[in-house]
């Protein structure tokens, strides 16, 4: 049975059953929009053809039949956003999230692959729990999840995982994020080891003997409010210290949530050096925001690695528009309201950043004139993919179709209780960002559309 219908309202037309999916030579046509693709060079006005969920075709003026049609009039269509940094928190913590709210926050934001942090419960150091986020995501079917491993058993520090049986059960990365290695042997074995399978090494940088309880960004403002501060050297130190692993052992080293000057320096160093092993992101939270946030003891703005002072936001955007960051990233973090809403040396760290994350990095990057979209879309799309060696993050013909469309002129003003996600902490509640996804088509099926699930 077929049926046909159009909804003039949402620009979406559909022939045949929305049930059928997109499976069997089912084809998608988006019309009309001004396709920004970094990896292929686009920025042009063209239509976009989806046949058998890859791209079959981007072009003026396509018109080929097709069962569903998407007017794209006014809006932007781009590769579907990667976003490698990202806490489910399934297996063990459900309440916090799970793979199936998780991926729907990704949706709403234009996300359609995300890499999953390993610090679940139990920690995903074995098989067992990789093979669960696998088989629970493609269940889903909702967005790519690519899992990753952790460094340590039970991220501790102490007695390396297996690495290649990590690798073997679909783990794209091996990362102890949410803490790191601190004795360097062991990590420096860990590289070695990934060296040897060909596995990236994810670092969050830390140097926890330096952190000593501090809970924000030491400075004037944690001063102020009287807070154990958590200087920059911290991570300036932790990030060294990975850049000179890497570069001795030959690992393929990807450094997490870089946030400080010192960082920007240790990177743009090792990049001129000619290191091609060493990748890094920013979150997008790190060039949007300062530790101000932090004034009113707001737990919102409470976060690893802290929010710093304007002197920091400052070289990471430097280091941005220099062409030293490959990739932006969330590091999206949920927490249950009573971790939150507690005085802010005992509040839990992190936020939720799925359904912001493009909206902050056209706000704070793109509208002030820092980088073009372009060439920060790329740090969401065909950067990530690059690092995780994934054919994703492109509108080539043939990739698999995961495409997203944003109204990069709407404004709308951050509501929690509008998240798909289960968390509801964020440092951008209340305030006015611009950039909105309208659609997400992920593997050339249309997942999400101007607010709703489908
Ligand atoms: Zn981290």
């Amino acid at each position: 049975m077929t049926t046909s219908t159009t909804n003039s309202k949402s620009g979406l037309q559909q022939h045949g059953t929305r049930d059928a999916g997109f499976s069997g030579g089912q084809t998608l046509l988006i019309k009309n929009g001004h396709v920004v693709d970094p990896q292929n060079n686009i920025d042009e006005q063209f239509d976009v053809l989806v046949e058998d969920g890859v791209i079959a075709k981007v072009a003026k003026k396509i018109s080929d039949k097709a069962q569903k049609i998407i007017d794209a009039k006014g809006l932007v269509v781009t590769p579907g956003l990667i976003d490698m940094q990202v806490h489910l928190r399934e297996p063990g913590r459900e309440d916090k999230e799970t793979i199936e709210t998780g991926s729907k926050a990704a949706l709403a934001g234009g996300i359609t692959s995300v890499v999953a942090m390993p610090n679940v419960t139990p920690v995903a150091d074995n098989q067992t729990v990789i093979e669960f986020i696998v088989k629970r995501a493609k269940e889903l079917n909702l967005v790519n999840v690519y899992p990753t491993g952790s460094i340590t058993k039970g991220e501790k520090g102490e007695t390396l995982s297996e690495i290649n049986e990590l690798k073997r059960s679909g783990a794209v990365a091996i990362t102890d994020d949410g803490v790191d290695v601190q004795d360097e042997g062991l990590l420096k074995r860990a590289m070695e080891y990934a060296k040897t399978c060909d596995m990236l090494v994810m670092s969050h940088c830390e140097t926890e003997d330096l952190t000593e309880g501090g809970v924000m960004h030491e400075g004037w403002v944690s001063t102020q409010l009287g807070l154990p501060g958590i200087s920059a050297l911290t991570e300036d130190m932790a990030v060294y210290k990975n850049i000179l692993l890497a570069e001795e052992t030959g690992a393929r080293l990807h450094l997490l949530h870089n946030s400080t000057a010192g960082a920007m320096r240790a990177i743009r160093e090792a990049k001129k050096r000619g290191s091609k092993n060493i990748t890094a992101e920013v979150c997008v939270q790190h060039f949007a925001l300062t530790d101000e946030e932090c004034l009113g003891y707001n737990t919102n703005a409470k976060m690893y690695p802290p929010l710093r002072s304007g002197d920091h936001v400052v070289a990471v955007i430097k280091a941005i528009k220099d062409g030293v960051i490959d990739a932006f990233t969330t590091d999206h973090a949920p927490h249950i309201e009573p971790d939150k809403i507690k005085p802010f040396q005992d509040a839990a760290s992190g936020f939720v950043g799925l359904e912001t994350s493009f909206a902050v990095m056209n706000t704070y990057l793109v509208k002030p004139g820092h980088v073009s979209f372009a060439g920060a879309l790329e740090k969401m799309t065909w950067g990530p993919a690059r690092i995780l060696r994934v054919n994703r993050g492109h509108l080539s013909v043939g990739a698999p179709a995961d495409i997203a469309i944003f109204d990069t002129k709407k404004e709308w003003v951050v509501d929690e209780k509008k998240f798909f996600s289960k968390g509801k902490n964020s440092p951008f509640i209340g305030k006015t960002l611009t950039g909105k996804a309208v659609s997400t088509i992920v593997g050339g099926v249309l997942k999400y559309h101007q607010g709703e699930m489908l």
